[in-house]
């Protein structure tokens, strides 16, 4: 009986939590992330393509500054974002058509890797995986 190779970590969430299903040849992660099955009916060709699949990358934030201030922002087709630098602090602030938020930071980059966080969660709750 040839070994059922061991499935790689979810390349959407990196979750480990995976099943396939008895009379299944897809993986399904807990994230919702699916991966394609085989039509031959191969369980393990249903693993091979899990553990081949590529996550899609989401674009970098590109930010542009403010003119006369040290403010930044940045506009996507799914959410704004702006840094607003005060004098005690900064503010990251995500509109987007659902919602205003306002977080607080201590640096420019934690303030863009929280923004960067929320733009591809947004972009991936929108694909179908
Ligand atoms: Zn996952």
């Amino acid at each position: 009986m040839p070994e059922i190779p061991e499935l790689k970590p979810c390349p959407f969430c990196g979750g480990t939590d995976l099943r396939q299903g008895i009379d299944e040849t897809w993986v399904r992660c807990q994230c919702g992330a699916e991966g394609s099955g085989a039509s031959d009916g191969s369980k393990q060709r249903g693993r091979d393509r899990w553990n081949t699949r590529a996550a899609p990358k989401v674009k970098p934030l590109e930010w542009e500054p403010v003119i006369d201030c040290e403010d930044e922002f940045c506009i996507t087709p799914v959410a704004q974002y702006s840094i607003k630098v005060y004098e005690d602090g900064l503010e990251l602030e995500a509109i987007s058509a659902l919602e205003t938020e306002w977080i607080d930071f201590s640096s420019k980059d934690a303030a863009k890797a929280a923004a960067q966080e929320d733009y591809e969660s947004r972009i991936l709750s929108a694909l179908d995986l």
